[in-house]
């Protein structure tokens, strides 16, 4: 389960608070550093955690909230409100382009998701009556191609694909035209991963941006690698202009650090989480319902 250990460390926390009657502004700090040692363990980023740290004390020391009838609750509530306002506050939702077909670009490092997240995002598309096209734009990775073909054969959505000769901004391009033609009204382009990232992986997607010009271009990132997903997002949208992420493998046992920080490093919000390897295992991403769930 993702977050046990950082949400079990808060609630341990927070119990201590509950209890006492009276809070002084020494228990406050006194709080905020253990919070302060949990975020870090969970790996967190380490400015996130600092400004967290010092607005939520900015706000639980004041008189209203030490001399309320409830102190220890009203602490746990500023940080339950600061927690969701670094995740974004509310739920970003997909932008969809006032004249279809909206187009999707979907990137990040090999192994992080981005081919059964393509495949996930068309089914959660097809439950709001949208009819996806996806396009096969991995053309260094063998098995990219026949592994989207075959998650569209799963989902009977077509695949656009000129197999591995053409270039990836000659197929997106024929893509975005066949959509057109065949009144598919959102596309959603499956580009090239590679290990880690590098200048013709950037260049390559930065050329395949400028012509179709994508309503949407959301990063997949697997959230086991924490810190690194961080900084994945980071290069990404510093080259890219990202418009949001899909944080993946939130299933696993990650410690939270990536579902917390990216937004306030990045600025960029997360809109969907992974959740599983099934299609269906896609949800979209509430700030609040997230800090609820870390804060127990
Ligand atoms: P790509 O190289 O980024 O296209 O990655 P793939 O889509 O091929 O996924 C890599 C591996 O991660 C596959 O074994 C997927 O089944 C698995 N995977 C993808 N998303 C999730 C997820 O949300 N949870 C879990 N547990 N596994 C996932």
């Amino acid at each position: 389960m993702a977050f046990e250990g950082l949400a079990g460390r808060l609630q341990e926390t927070f119990n201590k608070l509950r209890g006492k009657g009276k809070v002084t502004e020494e228990d406050v700090n006194q709080t905020m550093r253990e919070v302060r040692l949990a975020l870090l363990e969970a790996d967190v980023n380490f400015k996130v955690v600092k400004d967290f740290i010092s607005r939520v004390k900015e706000r639980a020391v004041g008189q209203e909230v030490l001399k309320s009838l409830t102190p220890g609750q009203q602490v746990i509530k500023v940080v339950n409100e600061e927690l969701t306002k670094l995740m974004g506050g509310t739920q970003s939702k997909l932008t969809f382009a006032p004249k279809p077909p909206t187009i999707i670009m979907m990137v990040g490092l090999q192994g992080a998701g981005k081919t059964t997240h393509t495949g996930k995002l068309a089914k959660y598309l097809l439950k709001q009556n949208k009819q996806p096209l996806l396009v096969a734009a991995d053309i260094y990775r063998p098995a990219a191609i026949k592994q989207l073909q075959v998650l569209g054969e799963q989902l009977q959505v077509p695949v656009y694909s000129m197999g591995d000769k053409v270039s990836p901004v000659e197929i997106a391009k024929n893509a975005i035209q066949y959509a057109k033609e065949q009144h598919r009204d959102v596309v959603i382009i499956d580009t090239a991963g590679r290990l880690h990232i590098d200048e013709a992986l950037m260049d390559e997607l930065n050329q395949i941006r400028g012509e179709v010009h994508p309503h949407e271009i959301m990063l997949v990132v697997d959230a086991m690698t924490g810190q690194d997903a961080v900084n994945v997002a980071q290069t990404f949208n510093e080259r890219l202009q990202l418009t949001g992420v899909i944080l993946t493998k939130l299933d696993g046992d990650t410690r939270g650090g990536a579902a917390i920080s990216v937004k306030a490093v990045t600025g960029c919000p997360i809109k969907f989480v992974g959740m599983g390897e099934k299609l269906d295992s896609l949800e979209p991403f509430y700030p609040d319902r997230m800090a609820s769930r870390i804060l127990g």
